[in-house]
């Protein structure tokens, strides 16, 4: 039932706000529900992050947020003036939206996508058209070709975790040289060609990433934008224009230190990689399909068991996974991938259930 007030806004009334995966209390489950990442933390993040909880945590902190910023640009070989930061690449997704769509010109994204992208055209009034995925979940290329209002991919896209290349995405931007291409890469470091090379010969192109995933700092809520100045500016104007303090003084400091352990960064992200190459196996070899997965989760189907009664079951048997009660995908899971042992967890675990 649609809940309603008479003290809401006619905006807050037709909202259709996004529900995230859940974050049990209640018991300890194996929790591959979030694609949170498995591993700690950068241990030189988090020592930094403790360093600065101090009392210059009574002054605001950098509006300009200068020096991560030009941490990102120096990891990533760009110029600080082409980098903006926010709170969570969820942010810097919805300043997107505000900045670059307009109400009556048509944005595409995939059928199948993060289910955020519609509530943001939602909340900012923006029209959009989803783009039908094939049967196996490729991306069409032509589809997102002279859209009217822009476009928004995810690369890897989510939930079904399949990449496109960059050759792919730089005929996309070509094909829409008027109109902002955003690139979502939550997911890029696991596998999937990053497309941060092309920022300076596209200046349609904004890629997104985030710290939530490749780099164990969900709870830090840090994302970032790539792009030419343009770009860069029309997202600081939305910003200054809601918030001028996106990022606190901890979020800033242990941001720039998890950008420069870049051995934590590799190691982390290897072993992701290879439990799910390894667990891709073990699946095919229970009656899953896997789809080709470039990211830390995985999209699955089994051939006999639906995907809402293996869901249920491992639920009861303390496994949190995630299932999209959606049509064209009411049958898939998106498992994240977790330690080794919590992914042997869930495969004896599949062993009761199927
Ligand atoms: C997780 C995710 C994000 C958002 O991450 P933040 O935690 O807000 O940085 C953005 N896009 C996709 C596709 C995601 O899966």
């Amino acid at each position: 039932m649609k809940r309603m007030s008479k003290y809401w806004s006619k905006l807050a009334a037709r909202l259709e706000p996004y529900v995230p995966g859940e974050q049990l209390k209640d018991k300890k489950y194996i929790k591959l529900n979030t694609n949170e990442n498995p591993y700690p933390p950068s241990p030189k993040a988090l020592e930094a992050i403790k360093a600065a909880a101090d009392g210059s945590l009574k002054l605001y902190p950098d509006p300009l947020a200068a020096d991560l910023r030009s941490t990102l640009a120096e990891h990533y070989g760009l110029k600080s003036s082409q980098v903006f930061v926010g709170n969570g690449s969820d942010e810097v997704l919805a300043f997107s939206f505000m900045a670059f769509f307009n109400a009556e010109e048509e944005v595409l994204f995939p059928d199948v996508t993060y289910s955020f992208y519609p509530v943001y055209a939602n909340i900012f009034n923006i029209s959009y058209r989803l783009v039908p995925l094939a049967e196996d979940f490729s991306l069409p290329v032509e589809g997102f070709f002279n859209a009217e209002g822009g476009v928004i991919i995810p690369n890897p896209n989510a939930p079904t975790a399949r990449a496109i290349s960059s050759k792919d995405i730089e005929m996309i931007l070509v094909n829409n040289k008027d109109k902002v291409v955003i690139v979502d890469e939550a997911y890029v470091d696991f596998g999937a060609e990053s497309v941060v090379e092309l920022v300076d010969k596209h200046e349609n192109l904004l890629v997104v990433q985030t710290l939530s995933k490749s780099r164990s700092l969900a709870g830090l809520r840090v994302g970032w934008a790539f792009g030419q100045e343009d770009l860069i500016d029309g997202l600081t104007r939305v910003k200054d224009s809601i918030n001028s303090y996106t990022l606190d003084r901890l979020a800033l400091i242990g941001a720039a230190e998890a950008i420069k352990d870049e051995d934590y960064f590799q190691e982390t992200r290897e072993r992701i990689m290879a439990t799910r190459e390894r667990i891709t196996a073990s699946l095919e070899n229970l009656g899953f399909k896997v789809i080709p997965s470039k990211a830390n989760f995985i999209f699955i189907t089994h051939e006999n068991t639906p995907a809402e009664d293996i869901f249920k079951r491992l639920r009861e048997e303390g496994v949190l996974v995630r299932y999209f009660n959606k049509p064209g995908i009411d049958n898939y899971l998106r498992v994240s991938i977790g330690t080794d042992e919590e992914m042997d967890a869930m495969i004896e675990k599949l062993l009761i259930v199927l």
